[in-house]
């Protein structure tokens, strides 16, 4: 027990559960703590390592958070911050390497802090997507490489790393065959199922049991008998990262009689919808290529998410499209106006913006917008 927080015993069932699951793979394989879809974990894993993703989903340690960095910044800087100050990520606890990477602001300031207390690396990304952006990032993956070889004392090959991008994209295929159920018509399974999924495998480490757990979901969802009864409103929800503290949204659009069909999220399909390509044996430009088109607010310009709302409204024939920004996310709230233009005017869609934050007060006032929204499709 010597390995576990000094606050342990202070902790719920539940959470003293999830550290000593956490704590058994750690006996076995060195964990690397990831906050973004921008850091490849096909070098972590080529490292010999276990890629996870760091807590950051609720509002019980913003406070914490908050007596290092300002009030006025986003909910999931704060949780992600408020998590590792307050020891209560075991992720994050038992992590040997922190990944961090320079999407915004505030998350930079963040690894600075966290980079006090634990080994970080920070993966600088570049903010376009032309051909010099694209060899600057393979030259980042290549620094992170090395890092991982110094840290975990091994040799990453690129035999290696060829193997986890072609394991990795099985992952994402497998993942594909389950949300893209969601295109039957009525969906076959709800927005938050697809939330659940998405979240889990974010969370979960192993290969196998990844995979395992997609065959699972298809079989269960694709053995569904076709709804019954009114059709529900389709809807596609983007913008900021959806975490258990904003599942609220999807709650008040599926209360209300809607069906969100696809999150274009970073809890979501926008890091699976596209493949790395196994074909080039250039394993640092290919991983560079796939990773670069995430598209992702902190991209400038950022055409690649308009270009895929628009793909899957059409897709997944969506009756309105409703975008999320998390409160003092600038890039993504900025970014609305501009899809709202798109989707309204060029897939002449219906558009909702709503700004919401990690805390449950404003439910009642969400429902009301969405109700008002869906009844209007
Ligand atoms: S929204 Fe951007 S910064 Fe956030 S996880 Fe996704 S890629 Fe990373
Ligand atoms: S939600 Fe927005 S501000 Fe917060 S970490 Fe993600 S991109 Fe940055």
């Amino acid at each position: 027990m010597s390995d576990l927080p000094s606050g342990f015993e202070s902790f719920s069932a539940s959470r003293k559960s999830a550290f000593l699951e956490v704590q058994k793979i750690a006996e076995t394989q060195p964990i690397v703590g990831t906050f973004c879809t921008f850091v490849p974990r096909e070098l972590i894993l080529a490292a010999g390592a276990a890629p996870i993703s760091l807590c950051s989903g609720n509002d019980e340690v913003i406070a914490a958070a908050e007596t290092d960095l300002p009030v006025n910044f986003c909910p999931l800087v704060k949780s992600s911050y408020g998590f590792a100050k307050t020891g209560k990520c075991p992720h994050f606890h038992f992590a040997k390497l922190i990944v961090g990477e320079t999407t915004c602001d505030g998350k930079k300031k963040m690894f600075e802090y966290m980079g006090q207390g634990k080994p970080v690396h920070v993966i600088h990304l570049p903010q376009m997507t032309d051909e010099e952006s694209v060899a600057f990032l393979a030259n980042e993956f290549r620094k992170f490489a090395r890092r991982l070889e110094e840290i975990f004392s091994v040799t990453i090959t690129d035999e290696m790393v060829a193997k986890q991008i072609s394991l990795v994209n099985d992952e994402r295929r497998a993942l594909q065959d389950v949300y893209r159920l969601a295109k039957s018509d009525p969906p076959l399974l709800s927005g938050k199922e697809l939330f659940v999924m998405f979240n889990t495998f974010t969370t979960s480490i192993g290969h196998e049991a990844k995979l395992a757990s997609a065959r699972v979901l298809k079989e269960q969802y694709s053995s569904r008998p076709a709804g019954a009864g009114p059709r529900p409103k389709r809807i596609l929800l983007t913008g900021s990262p959806i975490t258990k503290a904003t599942v609220k949204v999807i709650d008040a659009i599926e209360s209300a009689g809607g069906s969100v069909v696809y999150i274009e999220g970073c809890v979501g399909s926008r890091p699976n919808e596209l493949l790395v390509d196994e074909k080039n044996p250039d394993v640092y430009d290919v991983l560079a290529r796939k990773y670069i088109k995430i598209a992702c607010s902190c991209m400038t310009p950022n055409d690649g998410r308009l270009q895929t709302i628009g793909e899957k409204i059409d897709e997944y024939h969506v009756d309105g499209v409703v975008d999320m920004g998390l409160v003092a996310c600038h890039t993504f709230n900025a970014e609305s106006t501009l899809l709202r233009e798109y989707v309204t005017k060029t897939k002449s869609t219906p558009f909702i913006h709503v700004e919401t934050d990690y805390s449950q007060a404003d439910f009642g006032q969400l429902s009301t917008r969405l109700s008002a929204f869906l009844e209007m499709l």
